[in-house]
């Protein structure tokens, strides 16, 4: 069988094959904690359920312009200039199958072989490899020693003439950081003056506690939308908890929405209509919803910090956002995929290796499930990895036998 070399050096994502070696287990009967997953556990708001019926019961079920139906772009539009206080026009929106097709098409509408993105660590699992699917190659920054927080002058430095794009995800996936205004104010100037494209990733943008806010790229150019080197990218899936319906966006200038547009009609045709319509149910719905959601995340966030402070050895950077946090754990391992497995099969927690994000010794945990989910994980993971433990302990009625790392 002939496969592409390039397909063939495609990482599979290793969220989803962790997510399917626990969900192995469960059916197993193993009591797994998921820490791993990244998808909030609400159920969808009931004005996106009643949206998508009434397109359904209505059985006009369509192909929609490739760009995306007229009436959601109208609810993004509003969407962006109550959130970033832009006014932009349907031309420079399009709606694709997740945020996730947002960023690839973006990524293969701007770049040429060999053409260069630079990409912050720690970073999505995604980009390095859309980047690499598009031919294009990605430049990963380490961030400064000790925090999450990358340096402008590490930017400059890896930038060259090949540098098409800057991606900034902030809320961040994995850390939880949050870039203070005046980073993203610098990067956006710098983006601005070299011409490279900053991909502001906002799929977290309202997840932020403690009372601070995202800054917006937006509101440091006074560039209008068709000149300026930003452009956004959002989607329902962590702002209402939509993760399945797979809707995202972008909003960049129009030129490049018509080449997206072009791309996604020859290659998707369009996203799928009822889908569409369940978005826009919940864009023009009540956006408690999205109050509502950030306000259990903040507090899940609260309890899973009091859990990790009572743990010797680890260290954790408080996450501003986002459902993600990211301990240090190289006192105990440096190789975080062995750890990651030796905690799914000696502690049934699932955690996500802090390789795969461009952090090595570090794990993505996701306090996005309950409170009780979030208190028994640290509590078996402290108990797997505390030379101090008992040496045998019973989760449910299943004998657990600590073994050494
Ligand atoms: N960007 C980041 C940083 C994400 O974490 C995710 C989802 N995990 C996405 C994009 C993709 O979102 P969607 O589900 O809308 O494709």
């Amino acid at each position: 069988m002939s496969i592409s070399r390039l397909a063939r050096s495609i990482e599979p994502s290793p969220t989803f094959a962790l997510n399917e070696e626990a969900r192995l287990l469960r059916e197993r009967g193993e009591p797994v904690v998921n820490m791993g997953i990244g998808e909030p556990r609400n159920k969808a708001p009931i004005t996106a359920i009643l949206s998508s019926a009434a397109r359904l019961s209505g059985g006009e079920i369509k192909y929609t312009p490739p760009d995306g139906l007229p009436s959601l772009k109208k609810a993004i539009i509003r969407y962006t200039e109550e959130s970033y206080d832009r006014y932009v026009a349907p031309e420079n929106v399009i709606v694709s199958a997740g945020a996730k097709q947002s960023l690839f098409n973006i990524l293969f509408s701007i770049l040429n072989p060999q053409d260069e993105v630079i990409v912050l660590a720690p970073h999505w699992v995604s980009y390095p490899e859309m980047i690499r699917m598009v031919y294009g190659i990605p430049v990963v920054i380490a961030p400064e020693d000790g925090t999450f927080q990358p340096r402008m002058q590490d930017i400059e430095r890896a930038t060259s003439s090949y540098t098409k794009a800057i991606i900034v995800n902030s809320p961040n996936n994995p850390s939880g950081a949050v870039y203070p205004p005046g980073f993203i104010a610098e990067i956006v100037d710098y983006c601005e003056r070299k011409k490279i494209y900053l991909i502001m990733d906002d799929i977290y943008h309202k997840l932020v506690f403690d009372g601070k806010k995202a800054a917006p790229a937006y509101q440091f150019t006074d560039k209008n939308i068709e000149e300026t080197m930003v452009i956004t990218v959002n989607g329902v899936a962590k702002l209402y908890g939509m993760t399945g319906f797979r809707i995202g966006w972008a909003v960049a200038n129009r030129k490049l929405v018509e080449v997206m547009s072009n791309v996604q009609a020859q290659t998707t045709s369009c996203t799928s209509v009822v889908l569409q319509s369940a978005a826009e149910g919940a864009l023009t719905g009540m956006q408690s919803v999205v109050e509502n959601l950030r306000l259990s995340f903040e507090n899940n966030r609260n309890v899973i910090m009091q859990e990790l402070s009572t743990f010797n050895g680890i260290k954790t950077i408080k996450p501003d956002g986002t459902f993600y946090c990211l301990p240090d754990f190289r006192a105990y391992s440096t190789n975080s995929v062995e750890l990651a497995k030796f905690l799914l099969h000696r502690a049934l927690v699932v955690t996500v290796p802090g390789k795969e994000f461009g952090m090595e010794g570090y794990l993505r945990l996701s306090f996005a499930g309950s409170v009780k989910d979030i208190t028994t994980a640290i509590e078996r993971i402290k108990w797997a990895l505390d030379p101090s433990s008992p040496n045998e302990i019973y989760i449910g009625d299943r004998k657990m036998i600590r073994d050494w790392l």
